[in-house]
């Protein structure tokens, strides 16, 4: 992985293990049991300034750690603390990353008396109450539900000190902006304030402004914004022919554990619903699924009992799956930051994993601006339709490419299957 670039003068020596951070002994114990020795990039660049409580915008690759290199700084400065009172936030955009963060939480402060709590929708307001009355320390929260309960009185926010934003850009960006902006408006303005995120457009880090002050930027240089394991593909197919190409790559035997990505709730449940009659096992999480349908997805997907995960974007960031092989995009993102986001949910932690792009002609746009986003060539296969008209031929790079079959893996034969594959 890369070297953080570094600021105003700063120890050059990179640090090469959890010893020599400074990190409370109980906490290099929490560390010690996620089983992590070597700080990734990220955390070796951000720790130290943001212990020290400076303001700090930090961009790393998805899959590079990002979590940890806020959580054991908040936890950190929270250790001689008065207990009792939040005195953390940290925001995200989905439940299933408000849940996750807090688990890494408990297992990270697992020697403190530090206590966290996650607030999320989808389920009974009580619990949560409960945990922000009594001043869980440190609270983890999507926007939305927080607000129901800051609405409700009973959040004291007076001894605040440390705000997160985790997956900055979006937690930014017009969809969250609104929401965040009358949080933020709520806590204390003595603070200290984090963004982390994989992107970070130019326009985000202005409209950071707002909300941190002079912070320490720390951003992984790397040749791709893309996770560095991750190797990339394209196949060109019709629109209509995309879950028989689908299907024809999860015959593959690499594949192992497949998160596919489908523009909308709509296709996603369609998709499902054809591959589980095609004797997928399959499961399928968006936004209009109920919380326990979600947690029942993910949690399916993490144990394996369904090693196809068809998933809208809401799974796109932060999701952190242990061992998934690919990411299959069903359908090609319009921004290229998500499918940053997107593919990012395979090779983490310096694993590797594999990207296969369906892109049908009407997409092939989008995915040449995602390319050239990417600083990557990637290869394509098949071919779309011939159709007769001088103006309709294949674009870009369709037909130099020899594989021109449609699917790299059609007509293998069933029994080459392996066990514990994802058929019945
Ligand atoms: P990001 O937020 O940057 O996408 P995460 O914080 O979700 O990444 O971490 C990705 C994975 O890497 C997680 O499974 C996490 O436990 C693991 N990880 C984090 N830091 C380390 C480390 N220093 N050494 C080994 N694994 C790590
Ligand atoms: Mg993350």
């Amino acid at each position: 992985m890369s070297e953080p670039q570094r600021h105003e003068g700063e120890a050059t020596k990179p640090i090469e293990h959890f010893d020599q951070m400074p990190l409370h002994a109980s906490l290099l114990q929490g560390v010690k049991e996620m089983g992590y020795t070597q700080p990734t990039p990220i955390q070796a660049g951000a720790i130290p300034a943001a212990v020290l409580g400076r303001d700090v915008i930090g961009t790393a690759q998805t899959g590079s750690g990002k979590t940890a290199a806020f959580l054991l700084p908040i936890l950190e400065r929270l250790m001689g603390a008065p207990t009792g009172r939040i005195q953390a936030l940290i925001l995200t955009p989905t439940r299933e990353l408000a849940i996750q963060a807090e688990q890494f939480l408990t297992k990270l402060g697992r020697h403190t008396h530090l206590r966290g709590a996650a607030v999320y929708g989808g389920v009974g307001m009580e619990p949560q109450e409960r945990a922000l009355r009594r001043g869980a320390e440190i609270i983890v929260a999507t926007p939305g539900r927080l607000l129901d309960h800051m609405r409700r009185g009973y959040v004291d926010f007076r001894s605040l000190r440390i705000l997160v934003l985790d997956e900055g850009d979006r937690m930014l960006d017009m969809g969250f902006l609104p929401d965040v902006r009358t949080i933020i408006e709520r806590l204390p303005r003595e603070r200290q304030t984090m963004l982390f995120s994989a992107t970070m457009p130019p326009e985000i880090v202005r409209l950071s402004r707002d909300f941190l002050s002079n912070p320490r930027m720390i951003r992984m240089q790397e040749t791709t914004v893309a996770a560095a394991g991750v190797s990339h593909t394209a196949v060109l197919v019709d629109g209509d022919r995309k879950t028989e190409v689908l299907l024809g790559l999860l015959e593959r035997e690499d594949m192992i554990s497949v998160l596919v990505f489908a523009r909308t709730k709509h296709r996603a449940d369609r998709l499902a619903h054809q591959l589980s009659q095609r004797g997928v096992r399959v499961g399928v999480i968006h936004g209009d699924k109920s919380q326990g349908q979600r947690v029942r997805a993910l949690e399916g997907f993490r144990r394996g009992h369904h090693p196809v995960l068809v998933a809208t974007d809401i799974a796109a960031r932060g999701i952190d799956v242990e061992g998934v092989s690919h990411v299959i995009n069903y359908d090609v993102p319009h921004e290229p930051e998500t499918y940053v986001h997107r593919v990012g949910r395979t090779a983490r932690a310096q694993r590797q994993g594999q990207a296969i792009t369906l892109v049908a002609r009407e997409e092939s746009d989008d995915f040449d601006t995602i390319e050239k986003f990417l600083g990557l060539t990637i290869p394509r296969e098949g071919q779309w339709t011939h159709r007769s008209g001088p103006s309709m031929g294949p674009r870009g790079h369709a037909g130099t490419h020899p594989a021109s079959r449609h699917g790299p893996s059609r007509g293998r034969p069933s029994g080459q299957r392996r066990q514990g594959s994802w058929r019945f």
